[in-house]
């Protein structure tokens, strides 16, 4: 069993089709984290659906700039996010904690170390570090390209033994996911350029990282020596299957 990891959720799988936050669903992924953490397991969970709680708390927003917008979904949705968190957390008597970055701060270095000091007193107090881009200062040229890049960055900055990227679909096919003939492909290797002819060009309907940016983030870190583990958020226990031969999603390796 791994002994650390980086988990990433996407959007699509903390809320519901309309767009309200997907409380039950939550709750069974903080169930399986909270598992792993009782099995010594340390680990950081990286949480998209800030904007995603934000338009569920304010559905008639006066504020029309579509940037100033974001701005005010996410700083309100991150609080009723975290909220969530802490009390689900508490129900396993686990403390967690909220850790906001942008692109910049894995630049500066004096940032990137306050940042990592920080990674390390959380995870040597058992506490759940939850990690979201700081979409308050993170506009256009600061903005991560999604939130699978800023858990690849976490991944390679605390060397941990496998990164989970966590979505609505199984992983990586070898044609549209939607279409019946199309496979799963269960093993890629870092190093083969090909399979960036299978990744689907459609993204899912409200995070903002595709199947491309997976990929590209994930061949990146397991070529740092870090596995990639791509799959379902909405699989019952899929966090207590985090073995290769028994994982029901895309490894890269
Ligand atoms: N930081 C955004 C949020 O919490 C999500 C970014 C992404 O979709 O990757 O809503």
């Amino acid at each position: 069993m791994y002994k650390s990891l980086v988990i990433k959720v996407g959007t699509n799988v903390l809320t519901r089709p309309d767009g309200r936050l997907d409380v039950t669903n939550i709750s069974h992924l903080v169930d399986q984290i909270a598992l792993l953490k009782k099995n010594g397991v340390s680990l950081v969970l990286v949480s998209s659906g800030a904007v995603g709680a934000g338009m569920e708390l304010l559905p008639s927003l006066v504020t029309e700039d579509e940037v100033a917008r974001r701005q005010v979904f996410s700083a309100t949705g991150q609080v009723r996010l975290m909220e969530l968190y802490r009390q689900l957390f508490a129900g396993h008597d686990l403390v967690c904690a909220q850790v906001l970055a942008t692109k910049g701060d894995f630049r500066d270095q004096r940032h990137y170390d306050n940042m990592y000091n920080c990674f390390r007193g959380l995870l040597g107090d058992q506490i759940v570090p939850v990690v979201n881009e700081n979409d308050v200062v993170a506009v256009t040229e600061l903005m991560f390209t999604d939130n699978d890049e800023l858990a690849g960055l976490v991944a390679r900055m605390l060397r941990v033994e496998a990164l989970v990227i966590l979505s609505s679909v199984d992983g990586l096919y070898d044609g549209p996911p939607e279409d019946e003939a199309s496979a799963l492909i269960r093993l890629v290797e870092a190093n083969d350029k090909t399979v960036m002819e299978f990744v689907q060009e459609k993204k899912s309907s409200r995070g903002r990282g595709g199947m491309a940016t997976k990929l590209k983030i994930a061949t990146k870190t397991a070529r740092e020596g870090i596995p990639v583990y791509l799959g379902n958020g909405r699989r019952p226990g899929i966090l207590n299957a985090l073995e290769a031969a028994s994982w029901p999603g895309t490894i890269i390796r």
